[in-house]
């Protein structure tokens, strides 16, 4: 088959029939070597008045090919005919096509090593054939990535340890971009301290439970690779004992902390909130030795079981007696231990700073264990008030006096935001609430707390105290805890 040129010469000279020109051969050349620049698509150009063979035709394209730094890229590119001659070419940045001189640029098949300079470059193939003009491929591109040649594994931890994700990728100049997705999530670019490393290292928590975790690695050709997603599962314990640390603030004006408080663990419905509860009094011995009443020694400024004036108070006071010669420690305690099963069955965890008669851990200790473990502090009370009736809640808020003292000063409102909390739960479910509620009175907890810390008085020596009582009011302390985390 023969073709003339003047089929090839309309393609791309746009002449009209009154103008009939006639180009010099080379200058055709140039033309098509412009339009193939421009176009991208050759076009071959004829010399005047040469026959043709049939060019080759090219069967199949080669592909744009994205290799991991290190691999070899291989374009194939198939045509038709016999004795065909292949050339490969790379693309300069000035739009110039430059042969290539490697062993496999005179075949169908260009091999390329995949360096991550090289990521970009874009290449074609002329195919020639004797006689017959040349065609050439498509221009097809390279990309490099790095690869990853370890991917991070799945964690199965207990919450609270250290999780760490590691992967491992080669490349150049790598850079490390780690990514979270909570389970119910979407995928979130981590802000950890250590998000930009290979190793991501994170504290796990309640809501890494069932997460996801990914790393992407973008090398300095700017193309990424992205791990596998790995879960985390964290198993929850039951309950864990804290003992009072030495190297925690106030650790040291305690008097009596050879006793353990218990960590119990909610085991569905996880919120990750830990609530303190103080089960009032309990500590044998607690009232022959006496701590300091606030953290700068400075004397109180109410009256209550240690006058105003004095800088120390007892370590734990023994607590009253109801009417009927129950000790204030076993109601206190009784209402305690309903409270935690209900808040455990609503998802918090419970810090149960005393779970029998007698815990050796003193108001202090008992403080700066909640103000490290807890997110909140409530020591359940009543009153030894001296009425002939019950009087009905309250909470002591911070007398006016304290509110410029560390570390009240940062934290009484928080202490008063719980206090208003829990009346309001207590009221919301019926529970008898004295005035408004609320006393202002100088406490050995709320001087040394720094998280939200309350002492509530459920009632007074003449309150009932029965096992329905004491549910009753561990009820209405879940209600106003809500109302307190959930804000209704
Ligand atoms: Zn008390």
């Amino acid at each position: 088959m023969t073709y003339g040129r003047h089929h090839n010469n309309k393609t791309f000279l746009p002449l009209s029939g009154a103008v009939k020109l006639r180009l010099p051969a080379a200058l055709l050349a140039l033309f098509a070597a412009l339009m193939i620049l421009a176009m991208g698509t050759p076009a071959p150009a004829y010399a005047e008045g040469e026959t043709e063979t049939a060019a080759p035709v090219i069967t199949t394209q080669p592909k744009n090919v994205t290799v991991a730094e290190g691999k070899t890229a291989v374009f194939p590119v198939k045509a038709q005919g016999e004795g065909l001659k292949y050339q490969w070419y790379r693309q300069l940045k000035d739009g110039r096509w430059m042969r290539l001189k490697s062993e496999s640029s005179q075949t169908a098949k260009l091999s390329v090593k995949g360096l991550a300079e090289y990521s970009g470059h874009v290449y074609r193939c002329k195919i020639k054939k004797a006689g017959a003009s040349a065609v050439y491929s498509n221009t097809v591109k390279l990309t490099v990535r790095p690869s990853i040649t370890k991917q991070p594994e799945s964690l199965e931890l207990t919450e609270g340890q250290k999780a760490v994700f590691k992967v491992t990728a080669s490349g150049t100049g790598l850079k490390y971009q780690w990514y979270i997705k909570l389970e119910g999530g979407s995928w979130k670019r981590s802000t950890l301290s250590s998000a930009k490393t290979a190793k991501l290292q994170l504290t796990t928590k309640a809501k890494h439970n069932g997460a996801q975790f990914r790393c992407k690695v973008t090398n300095s050709a700017g193309n990424s690779v992205t791990s596998k997603a790995v879960p985390l599962k964290l198993t929850v314990p039951k309950q864990t004992n804290v003992k009072l640390n030495t190297g925690w603030q106030y650790a040291n004006e305690s008097a009596i902390h050879s006793g353990t408080a218990v960590l119990y663990y909610a085991q569905t419905n996880r919120r990750g909130i830990v609530v303190g509860i103080n089960a009032g009094h309990g500590t044998k011995g607690g009232s022959s030795v006496k701590t300091w009443c606030h953290p700068d020694h400075s004397p109180k400024v109410t009256g209550g079981t240690t006058a105003a004036g004095e800088t120390k108070a007892y370590a734990v006071s023994s607590g009253m007696d109801f009417r009927d010669g129950t000790p204030e420690a076993k109601i206190t305690l009784k209402v305690a231990l309903y409270l935690k099963d209900m808040l455990l069955e609503e998802g918090f965890d419970v810090l149960m700073l005393r779970t029998g008669d007698d815990v050796q851990l003193d108001n202090v200790a008992r403080t700066v264990i909640c103000n490290n473990k807890a997110d909140c502090h409530i020591a359940i009370h009543y009153d030894d008030d001296g009425y002939s009736y019950d009087k009905g809640a309250y909470f002591m808020s911070v007398p006016n006096a304290l509110k410029s003292m560390k570390p009240v000063s940062a934290n009484w409102k928080k202490h008063e935001a719980l206090g208003h909390a829990l009346i309001k739960g207590l009221k919301n479910t019926g529970y008898k609430v004295w005035d408004e509620g609320e006393l202002d009175m100088d406490l050995t907890q709320t001087s040394y707390s720094t998280v939200p810390s309350v002492d509530i008085e459920m009632g007074n020596q003449c309150s009932s105290h029965t096992d329905s009582a004491c549910k009753k009011a561990a009820k209405a302390l879940l209600a106003g805890i809500k109302i307190y985390f959930d804000g209704k």
